[in-house]
């Protein structure tokens, strides 16, 4: 009981939004992981973006829930070795697989900050794993909390 307790303690709940966009190159409208955020009572300097490679690790390992929207992690993909700058897009189209470039997730993000978008899945984040990627990426702060 007391493991358990100090394991709750030691983690928090954490959502991987996403937000339905269309591929540049194909046309075919798929959901953009584009940032983690706590469950409850998130601050607006908790949103992290998700083009960075600790933030694409942490939202894949919150994907493995079975209970995910389906297909999403999959669809996550390292930096591409072409791509340059401080961040990455993640996201590859489901339907051809490109992945753009991080200027078009930035305009996605932008999008998505007027509403839309959806909570692909939850789970716990270790605190100390969630001190070292929050307000990381984009340094948006968001405006539903
Ligand atoms: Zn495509």
């Amino acid at each position: 009981m007391t493991i358990t307790v100090e394991v709750r303690m030691n983690s928090l709940r954490v959502d991987v939004l996403a937000f339905e966009a269309p591929c540049e190159r194909c046309s075919f409208s798929f959901w953009w992981v584009f940032a983690l955020l706590p469950s409850h009572r998130p601050r607006g300097d908790e949103f992290t973006t998700t083009d960075f490679p600790a933030a694409v690790e942490t939202a894949r390992d919150i994907l493995a829930d079975p209970d995910s929207e389906p297909g999403l992690r999959e669809q996550l993909a390292d930096r591409p070795a072409w791509q340059r700058g401080r961040g990455f897009n993640p996201n590859r189209c489901a339907s051809c697989g490109h992945q753009a470039v991080w200027h078009t997730f930035e305009k996605i993000v932008d999008e998505a900050l007027y509403g839309g978008w959806i909570h692909a899945a939850v789970g716990r984040v270790p605190v100390e794993r969630w001190r070292a990627v929050r307000g990381g990426g984009q340094g948006i702060s968001w405006p539903y909390c």
